[in-house]
């Protein structure tokens, strides 16, 4: 780093000369870990372009229609360019899918039926879809309001166990649920080599079982998704990985054929399917997006290193750990105090493009049951491929830090929350130099 950056730094950013120094010093410890992601970057830029050089994309495709939407090629080719990506036989690719949320809430009421049991396999799922299935909050509408049973197997040593979900599997099991993601939680992120695995061991018995992943924060990482090692259908968001930080909104759901169909009946109505529903307009963000997800998530990949060793390198534990196999872009940091947390958000929204000037506060936000401070400063509300950074307030106080579109600005936001660490004495000083 140059005297001029170091300089507009400390003025116009007001960080502590001694912050800039440490962070440029553990940079130079990560440096030899870009080349492996830049590889998986570069494979998946190929494989996106060749899904939209295969499908013909044309500028016409851009265009948009009104009323019930009926052959709009522009929505066919972006579905198609999904599945060419995901590399599976259908997808279903909405602007008027809200959330992630409301993506898998689509898949699993489109799949399941009364009497049905699901399972999810990888614990307690995320957050806001307790409250989809029902077992947080009121019963209103969720899944077992519906009739449909749901258990949980957790995880052990923090693998998917394996021999538990293949005896615990019934006539009933209709469908069994990973969460690649780390979500709220203490554990890394379920690897491809993982699931492949357990798929495969799952499919040698029972044939039948529709095998669904939460990919939320799982795209581009590697050079296949689940979907390439068996998962049968897979949902996502687009304001995180997959959308490159310039979808509006929207989610994506792909797998196999009779299943998206299912899902697309749930979605519009039976007999409708993904014959209709309007796109506004969203089709050449939603495609140049996912053109730039494999840079974005690059980027995204190398600021959470940056942030694990500049956190572990100060005594705090990190997940994933810096030599771990990642299958997602989030790095967790357990800060122990709450102060902590609240004091690395605010770092992190200080140095947003948006909001910059915006104090995050734990607030009760809807879908959560404990307070959640977010920290989001973002061109798309609550975008969170975009430098970003949440935590449940709750024991051990870990804080989720995930995105950036560039790396520069994810260094920026590293060196930002440990400046605010810093002025309210909450690391180790010694440790800075
Ligand atoms: C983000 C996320 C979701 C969905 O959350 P939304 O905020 O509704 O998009 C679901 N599961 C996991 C693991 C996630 O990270």
């Amino acid at each position: 780093m140059d005297r001029d950056t170091i300089n507009i730094l400390c003025k116009q950013y007001c960080l502590n000369e001694q912050i800039i120094k440490y962070v440029n010093q553990k940079e130079k410890l990560i440096l030899d870990k870009f080349q492996h992601i830049d590889q998986i970057k570069e494979y998946n830029q190929y494989k996106v372009l060749k899904g939209m050089q295969e499908s013909k994309l044309n500028s016409t495709d851009f265009n948009w229609t009104t009323g019930y939407g009926y052959g709009d090629i522009g929505r066919d080719k972006v579905e198609n360019i999904f599945s060419s990506v995901f590399n599976t036989e259908d997808a279903l690719v909405r602007p008027m899918i809200a959330s992630g949320t409301h993506a898998i809430n689509l898949t699993l009421s489109g799949l399941l039926r009364p009497n049905d049991e699901f399972v999810s396999i990888t614990g307690s799922p995320y957050d806001t879809l307790q409250k989809v299935i029902g077992v947080q909050g009121d019963n209103k509408g969720t899944l077992l309001d519906y009739g449909i049973k749901y258990r949980e197997i957790p995880l052990k040593n923090n693998k998917i166990d394996i021999n538990r979900v293949i005896n615990d599997i019934s006539n009933t099991t209709k469908l069994l649920l990973i969460q690649r993601s780390t979500g709220y939680s203490d554990r890394k992120a379920i690897t491809i080599d993982e699931m492949k695995i357990v798929i495969e061991k799952i499919k040698e018995n029972n044939k039948n079982i529709i095998i669904m992943i939460d990919n939320c924060y799982g795209e581009f990482i590697e050079k296949i998704e689940p979907t390439d090692v068996g998962a049968d259908i897979m949902a996502g968001s687009l304001i995180k990985n997959p959308g490159g930080g310039l979808a509006l909104s929207g989610g994506y759901i792909v797998g196999k054929k009779n299943l998206i169909e299912q899902v697309a009946n749930r979605s519009t109505a039976p007999g409708l399917g993904k014959d209709c529903g309007l796109t506004f307009g969203t089709t050449r963000t939603v495609l140049q997006g996912l053109f730039l997800a494999p840079h974005v998530v690059a980027e995204a990949l190398k600021g959470a290193l940056l942030m694990g060793i500049v956190y572990k390198e100060l005594n705090f534990e990190i997940i994933p750990d810096l030599e771990d196999t990642r299958s997602d872009i989030i790095q967790a940091i357990k800060f122990e105090l709450p102060e902590r947390v609240v004091q690395f958000c605010r770092g992190i929204q200080s140095a947003s493009p948006v909001d910059s000037y915006v104090i995050p506060t734990p607030w009760d936000m809807p879908g959560y049951d404990d307070k959640v401070i977010m920290a989001a400063g973002g061109f798309i509300e609550g975008s969170s491929i975009e430098l970003s950074a949440d935590a449940p307030i709750r024991e051990p106080y870990f804080a989720y830090y995930q995105g950036g579109l560039t790396y520069e600005h994810c260094k920026l936001g590293v060196m930002k929350s440990l400046n605010n660490l810093y002025n309210y004495d909450l690391i180790d000083k010694n440790k800075l130099t």
